[in-house]
């Protein structure tokens, strides 16, 4: 049994070759995993399961055939694409997770999440996380057209964009604080999340940390299976 998890390619229009590399990755290293998790952030932007998604047909058609091929697909949620639905997830044969939760992997049990929720030092976002993951904020935003989501979405991105520039690598990174007391909620010692762009495996006093990459010059993926875990990178070109 070999699982994989990729968090943070934010594909989009513009970058045709990471998604050219993702459906490398689906067709290649993907076709040995029995499970496949996507730890948010796969998609760049994301307005609605009924807005249009230049450049990703060929992603999406992939991912449902790795699914119908008997690997089972799960997605959560990134702070980018928070608003993929259930229809979506159907359509290419995955299973919407929440936001977080404790899996039984090959190497023992560990709690799996974006990320963005464990940079609580970062009090600004996290105020604006907690209004757009509320469902009447969602609601209201789903019902309106997709020209004004557009308009809505670029403006809140270019806001967080300028933000974050402004912000020290500490404030944009996990809070250890809060890696502890998830790790301690969900009764175990192995975490894996992507987010902050800092792929690495932290060896924490009792627990480890697995920080899943981003998707740039170099793909990341976390392969694990009974002979234990491994954060592999590759040349994107
Ligand atoms: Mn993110």
């Amino acid at each position: 049994m070999s699982v994989y998890f990729v968090s943070d390619l934010h594909l989009k229009p513009e970058r045709p070759d990471l998604s050219r590399a993702f459906s490398y990755f689906l067709n290649s290293t993907a076709q040995n995993a029995s499970e496949l998790y996507l730890l948010g952030d796969i998609f760049e932007a994301w307005i609605g399961d009924d807005a249009p998604t230049p450049g990703l047909e060929e992603v999406l058609t992939e991912l449902k055939n790795l699914s119908d091929n008997g690997c089972k697909i799960y997605f959560q949620h990134g702070n980018r694409d928070f608003l993929v639905g259930e229809q979506f997830c159907k359509t290419i044969g995955a299973e919407l997770l929440p936001e977080q939760i404790v899996l039984s992997l090959p190497v023992g049990d560990a709690v799996i999440l974006h990320g963005d929720q464990l940079c609580t030092d970062d009090t600004e976002y996290m105020q604006f996380r907690g209004l757009v993951r509320n469902p009447a904020w969602q609601k209201n935003f789903l019902s309106k057209s997709l020209e004004e989501r557009l308009a809505i979405a670029r403006q809140l991105r270019d806001t967080s964009k300028q933000r974050t520039t402004e912000k020290s690598e500490y404030i944009t990174d996990v809070n250890t604080d809060a890696v502890t007391q998830t790790l301690a909620e969900s009764g175990v010692n192995l975490m894996i999340h992507g987010h902050t762009h800092r792929p690495a495996i932290h060896k924490l006093e009792d627990a480890t940390r697995i920080v899943l990459g981003d998707w740039d010059k170099q793909g990341w993926y976390l392969k694990v299976d009974d002979s234990g875990y491994d954060l592999v990178s590759f040349e994107i070109d």
